[in-house]
């Protein structure tokens, strides 16, 4: 079975200050930390090194983003034995923001899954339509699309240890979401589509997450789906009190 995951992304939010009280504060509340599910939280890559210290054990660092070269002449860009070594496990590919803010490439994002995957660390690959591109009818042909792109360069069994978000970018920041029915039909199509490509034990394998506008209050809806493997969270994220009552509720 697979085990369920709840993933903070904080986006660019918190100093190294603010990263640290959050994870004093979490510490002084994992006795409500279930060891049957992951944690991870993704701060900006300033936090990382002082959240490695800190972090409570049970929750693992990811990243927000990664340059799939190994070292090189890319002004501004982190490459992935630099995330390895600050001990992080968990590296997200493609958010939307990384697409439709700065322009990142579809081509890249194959070149992303295959270097984090390579160097030990779970690519967590995010997909998701757009307002229009919903409107028209074209969800399942755009996750679909963004997924079979993003794994082309893993193979099976990698692919059965990584995990796709599905975030709906007019979910994202808006307190509006698809109903949990309409999330689970997405990510059971997802699932479909990782098992055409690599087959059934990489789709029974892999992780799918919900992802936009999650909050305490609607997770376990999504989380209860049997396709949803448990959430990527950003804003609700922020605040340990929170983070720790989705914890409970996933
Ligand atoms: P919100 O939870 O703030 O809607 O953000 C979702 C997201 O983009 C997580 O990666």
């Amino acid at each position: 079975a697979r085990r369920k995951l709840l993933m903070g992304n904080w986006k660019m939010y918190k100093t190294v200050a603010q990263a640290r009280a959050f994870a004093e504060e979490l510490g002084r509340q994992t006795s409500r930390l279930s060891p049957a599910v992951d944690y991870a939280v993704c701060p900006p890559f300033t936090a990382l090194h002082a959240l490695r210290v800190i972090l409570p054990s049970c929750v693992k660092l990811g990243a927000q983003n990664v340059h799939f070269a190994e070292e090189g002449a890319y002004t501004g860009e982190i490459a992935p034995g630099m995330l390895t070594e600050l001990g992080v496990q968990y590296v997200l590919v493609g958010h939307s923001e990384r697409r439709n803010v700065f322009h990142e490439p579809d081509a890249w994002m194959r070149q992303k899954v295959a270097a984090v995957a390579a160097h030990g660390m779970t690519p967590v690959l995010c997909v998701g339509e757009d307002l229009a591109e919903r409107e028209a009818g074209r969800t399942l042909a755009v996750v679909e699309a963004q997924t079979v792109s993003g794994i082309a360069d893993v193979r099976a069994e990698q692919a059965s240890q990584m995990v796709i978000a599905y975030e709906p970018v007019w979910a994202i920041g808006t307190g509006r979401t698809p109903t949990p029915a309409d999330a689970q039909e997405v990510i059971a199509y997802i699932r479909q589509v990782v098992a055409r490509e690599k087959g059934e034990a990489a789709a029974a394998g892999v992780r799918i997450l919900y992802g936009g506008s999650v909050k305490p209050d609607n997770i376990a809806g999504f989380t209860s789906q049997p396709d949803i493997d448990g959430a990527l969270v950003g804003g609700a994220s922020l605040d340990p009190s929170s983070f720790v009552a989705m914890a409970e509720a996933v």
